[in-house]
């Protein structure tokens, strides 16, 4: 099968390699579609700590089933499938605690690949965490389960109320889905902060409540988000750009009694400092949501299968196997949401 691997930070390659066989409770998954996540980018540029390169990526991904393991359950040769690349082990000492997204082997056999013709996928992941796709939902819609997925298990760890001021600090692709969740959980008062024209925009067609140009300045991006909330400050602040000054700011726009949600991982080695005052006297409860758990999972796919967030929105263009490298210089221009790589 034709694959892309990453050599090395900045160098892609189609090869032809062989294509995986799947073992007992395996699936052997023909890629419809691949999505390009942040994470990739981060990885593309820099390696990463987990998977050392040369190496297959992208985890994004829906296809149907092309070949089946020995006892897989639920599924058939010829099934359009989603899925999330990874899933617990549901015994170490997090999983029993319920806190199954930072499960001790959460990223050991982990789903990668997806920028490939054909994807393996392990059985602990077939039995947990994949799913029939709904003929309606198209194979990039259905793609968009995993940081979905993750959105929606950062916000299970809030009270959310219908009438809440949420302020999401990103526009790219986690900052809008996070829009698009809140909405489809029913609130409408969502402000999106961000940097870029061209995500700033489709803010817009997405009925932000509030899109707040964060190039005028903090200053005046606060004031405008107290302004929205009669002086109080936001009921949720969403952190979703993984920058440390940013993590710092976030608390200075959220009422208090209030939550910040830091969703965006920073850098190693990086560290923060908060104003005690105001962490402790006005309450600011701070969260930081890691990866998936399998209720977020499930959720997200209803989510999906329902038609309650259309996923369209955040695909900007897609690009056949080959042109990979291209996919991954528009994305670091940033005029852009996420590509969709189709095999
Ligand atoms: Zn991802
Ligand atoms: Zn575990």
């Amino acid at each position: 099968m034709r694959a892309n691997l990453l050599i090395k930070p900045g160098q892609i390659e189609l090869r032809e390699i062989e294509t995986p066989s799947p073992g007992e409770g395996e699936v052997l998954v023909k890629v419809r579609a691949a999505l390009t996540c942040g994470t990739d980018l981060k990885t593309f540029l820099r390696g990463h700590p987990k998977f050392p390169l040369p190496a297959l990526f992208g985890h994004e991904f829906s296809g149907e089933i092309a070949q089946i393991g020995r006892n897989v359950k639920g599924f058939r040769e010829g099934d359009p499938v989603m899925s999330a690349p990874s899933g617990p082990c549901g015994h170490c000492y997090y999983c029993v605690r319920g806190q199954e997204n930072i499960c001790a082997s959460v990223m050991e056999n982990y789903t990668l690949g997806a920028y490939a013709e054909y994807i393996k996928v392990p059985s602990h992941v077939v039995a947990q965490n994949m799913f029939e796709k709904p003929n309606k939902l198209s194979f990039q819609e259905a793609a968009v389960l995993e940081p979905l997925a993750c959105v929606m298990h950062g916000l299970s760890m809030l009270k959310l109320r219908e009438d809440d001021t949420v302020v999401v600090i990103g526009s790219g692709a986690i900052g809008l889905l996070h829009l698009l969740a809140l909405q489809a959980l029913g609130l409408k008062r969502v402000i999106i902060l961000g940097r870029r024209p061209y995500r700033l925009e489709i803010a817009r067609k997405l009925n932000a409540y509030r899109v707040i140009d964060f190039n005028a300045g903090q200053p005046q991006a606060r004031e405008m988000i107290l302004e929205a909330t009669q002086g109080r400050g936001a009921d949720v602040v969403v952190e979703c750009t993984g920058t440390p000054s940013v993590w710092e700011s976030a608390i200075n726009i959220a009422r208090r009694g209030g939550e910040v949600v830091l969703f965006g991982g920073c850098k190693p080695g990086t560290t923060v400092t908060f104003d005690t005052q105001r962490l402790h006297y006005d309450q600011i409860t701070l969260r930081s949501p890691f990866h998936l758990t399998r209720n977020s999972v499930r959720q997200a796919y209803e989510l999906l299968a329902e038609g309650k967030l259309l996923a369209n929105s955040l695909i900007t263009d897609t690009y056949p196997l080959d042109q990979l490298d291209e996919v991954f210089s528009l994305l670091q221009k940033g005029d852009c949401i996420k590509y969709a790589v189709i095999p």
